[in-house]
C-alpha cells in the first residue's frame, strides 16, 4: 500500500493552477473462498472511507466495527441537516475578565439543543459536521449570535470598547476562501465592527502552509478582526511562526492550568508561555480557571485574563446578558 500511495501521491500544474491528487485505499482481507463478491466491495469501500477519515493518501483494512462506526456517523450526519433546518444551534457564551476582574470579552460555544436527546455537547457533533461538509452552516450559526449578543449589548448600553467575542474556527474554515466573505456578511448585516470579533485558531492550522496562513491572517488583521491561539502548548509548537503571525492573543491549554497547583513543572510550563508571549507582545488568556488558588498564582504569573467555571460557565443569550449586567 506505501508503493501504491506514493506512486500515486503527486504534484502538478496547468497554468497558474496548482493541483494536487492523492489516493485513498481500502482493502478487504479474504479468508474464505465462498465470499460473495458484491460484499468484498461494499467491505474495501467502507474501508476506504476510513482511509478518507483519516485524511487521504493512506490505507486502511476493513474492520466490522468500522460498519457500526461508519452507520452511526451517517445517521448523525442526516440528524445535524434536520436539526440545522430546525433551528436546533445556538451559541452559548462564556465570559472573559482581565486579571483585574473586568469584563473584556467572551467566548461562543456552539450547544445543540436536541429534541430528545437534550444539550449535546459539540465535541461530539463538531468532527462529524467537519466531515461531512456541514461546518460552515453551523459557523454562520455562530457569527449569527455573536452578532445579535453584540448588537443586544450595545442597544442596552452596556458594550465597552474593548469587548470583543470569540468564535473558534475549524481548520477546514480557516482554509476556505469564503471565511472573509462569510464574516463580513455576518458584520455588515448586524452593524457590528471587525475588532468586536476575535478568531480562535488552534496551533495545527499554523503548521501547513505557512505562506498562505500568514496571507489569509494577515488580511483579516488588517480589515481589524482579532487573532486568538487556542488550546496553546498542545500542539505542534512552531514557536519561530509565532513572531510573523499577527497574533493578539495565546490561550493557555486547560491541560496546563489544571496542573499549575501540583508542582514546579506544571507551573514552568505555563510561566515559559507566559513569557514567550509577552516577548512577543502578545495578550496571555488562562483557560478553564476552577478555583480561586489556581487564579492567585495565575495573577502572580503574569497572565492577562481568565477564563473558566470560577467565574461562569457557558450561558445561553439571555443569561449572558443578566451576567454581563450584573458583573459590569
Ligand atoms: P475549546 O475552544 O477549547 O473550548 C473550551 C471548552 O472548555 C468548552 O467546552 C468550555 O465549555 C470548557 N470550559 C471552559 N471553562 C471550563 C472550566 O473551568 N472547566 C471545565 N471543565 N471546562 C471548561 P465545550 O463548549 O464543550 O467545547 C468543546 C470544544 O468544541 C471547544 O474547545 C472547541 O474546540 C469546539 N467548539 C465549540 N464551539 C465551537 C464552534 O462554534 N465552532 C467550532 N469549530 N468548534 C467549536
Ligand atoms: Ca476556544
Ligand atoms: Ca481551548
Ligand atoms: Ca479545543
Amino acid at each position: 500500500a506505501k508503493v501504491v500511495q506514493s506512486v500515486f501521491y503527486d504534484k502538478f500544474e496547468i497554468g497558474d493552477l496548482a493541483f494536487q491528487v492523492s489516493c485513498s485505499i481500502g482493502i478487504c482481507l479474504i479468508n474464505n473462498a465462498n465470499a460473495i463478491s458484491e460484499n468484498i466491495l461494499k467491505f474495501a469501500d467502507t474501508a476506504m472511507y476510513r482511509s478518507k477519515m483519516k485524511g487521504g493518501n493512506s490505507s486502511s483494512f476493513y474492520d466490522p466495527a468500522l460498519q457500526t462506526l461508519l452507520e452511526n456517523q451517517t445517521e448523525l450526519e442526516t440528524d445535524i441537516v434536520r436539526a440545522i433546518a430546525c433551528d436546533e444551534f445556538c451559541a452559548y457564551f462564556q465570559p472573559q475578565l482581565s486579571i483585574d476582574g473586568s469584563i473584556i470579552g467572551a467566548e461562543a460555544l456552539i450547544r445543540w439543543n436536541h429534541p430528545t436527546k437534550g444539550l449535546i455537547s459539540p465535541n461530539s457533533f463538531i468532527p462529524i459536521a467537519e466531515q461531512f461538509g456541514l461546518i460552515q452552516k453551523l459557523q454562520n450559526i455562530v457569527l449569527r449570535d455573536i452578532c445579535i449578543l453584540l448588537e443586544t449589548l450595545r442597544a442596552d448600553d452596556v458594550l465597552k470598547n474593548q469587548f470583543n467575542v470569540s468564535i473558534n474556527i475549524s481548520q477546514c474554515q480557516f482554509n476556505s476562501s469564503t471565511l472573509k466573505g462569510e464574516l463580513f456578511k455576518a458584520i455588515e448585516t448586524y452593524d457590528v465592527l471587525p475588532s468586536q470579533i476575535k478568531l480562535e485558531i488552534t496551533e495545527s492550522m499554523l503548521a501547513g502552509d505557512l505562506m498562505s496562513t500568514v496571507k489569509q491572517m494577515k488580511e483579516l488583521k488588517s480589515q481589524g478582526f482579532v487573532f486568538s491561539i487556542d488550546d496553546f502548548g498542545t500542539g505542534y509548537s512552531c514557536l519561530k511562526h509565532l513572531s510573523v503571525l499577527p497574533i493578539d492573543e495565546l490561550k493557555i491549554d486547560k491541560s496546563f492550568i489544571d496542573k499549575v497547583l501540583d508542582n514546579a513543572s506544571g507551573q514552568s510550563i505555563v510561566q515559559s508561555i507566559i513569557g514567550l508571549g509577552h516577548s512577543l507582545d502578545i495578550n496571555i488568556v488562562a483557560e478553564g480557571v476552577e478555583s480561586a488558588e489556581q487564579l492567585h498564582i495565575l495573577k502572580s504569573m503574569g497572565v492577562n485574563a481568565v477564563q473558566g467555571f470560577l467565574f461562569a460557565k457557558p450561558l445561553t443569550h439571555s443569561n449572558y446578558l443578566k451576567w454581563h449586567k450584573e458583573h459590569q
